[in-house]
């Protein structure tokens, strides 16, 4: 479903991809881990194209993110069609960045009426089962300033689901939360693996990752160190880097 082939990212003089390369399939539930640095945050941003990439090829669903290829060279795709290819990537950030002044109802329904122009009657009653999904269903009304981190980090997941995205990207969805809370996020996030929506998942949280990933790609300085299955990854990885990352993490 995503297909990530030699993705190269610099900042000035500085290479922070080096050459990515893997798959997500359909379904798959990949979670990204690695030390601080190692390019994890900029990959996922790249994915949806917050953030251009010098060289290499992203596609979703077959379609090439960002860019595309006139007269033989691969030239940046227009801004009207790369929002188009965006509404099949979800994504949820670190900081939640929901609308203040919107209720967390219209908070999930804008994207969808707005800028899909859906039906605004279908899209409410949508909204509403996804809240009940994210176990919000009793919070519709409320302002983002009146629910907790980690309630307001659950409606920008349903909010990204309201726009039936293809993938969702999670860029360290719990970081930035209490510790009390983190747990809820982390149980809404498995739900969603176990119906079988594809995700990317930057993370600390080892456990999660060994709980519901099926791959893990460990990443450090750019590259991807290893790829496998979370129980290979945890318990016989190979590499020496890897190793390394989880005894600093002990
Ligand atoms: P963390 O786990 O701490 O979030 P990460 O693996 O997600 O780390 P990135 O945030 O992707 O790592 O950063 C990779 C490298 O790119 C770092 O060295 C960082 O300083 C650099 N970097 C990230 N964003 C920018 C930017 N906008 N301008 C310049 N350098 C940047």
């Amino acid at each position: 479903l995503v297909a990530l082939r030699d993705i190269r990212k610099s900042y000035g003089d500085v290479e922070v991809l080096r050459g990515v390369s893997f798959d997500v399939h359909r379904g798959e539930v990949v979670c990204l881990i690695g030390p601080s640095g190692s390019g994890k945050t900029t990959l996922v941003r790249c994915i949806n194209h917050l953030e251009k990439i010098q060289s290499g090829r992203i596609t979703v669903d077959g379609e090439l993110i960002g860019y595309r290829e006139h007269k033989g060279r691969i030239i940046e795709d227009s801004e009207k069609r790369i929002a188009d290819r965006r509404q099949k990537i979800g994504m949820v950030f670190q900081r939640f960045n929901l609308f203040p002044h919107l209720t967390a109802l219209e908070n999930v329904t804008v994207g969808p009426v707005r800028v899909q122009g859906r039906d605004p009657k279908t899209v409410t009653a949508e909204a509403r089962e996804l809240l009940a999904r994210v176990k919000l269903a009793d919070r519709a009304g409320h302002y983002p300033s009146q629910l907790s981190g980690g309630q307001q980090q659950r409606v920008a997941i349903a909010r990204a689901l309201a726009m039936k995205p293809a993938v969702m990207l999670f860029d360290e969805p719990t970081s930035a939360l209490d510790p009390e809370t983190v747990g809820e996020v982390l149980e809404v996030m498995k739900e969603l693996a176990l119906t079988g929506t594809t995700m990317i998942v930057v993370t600390h949280e080892m456990g999660f990752a060994r709980d519901v990933a099926n791959r893990i790609v460990m990443m450090d300085q750019g590259a991807v160190v290893e790829i496998g299955s979370a129980e290979q990854i945890f318990t016989n990885p190979q590499q020496e880097r890897t190793k390394a990352f989880f005894k600093a993490m002990r």
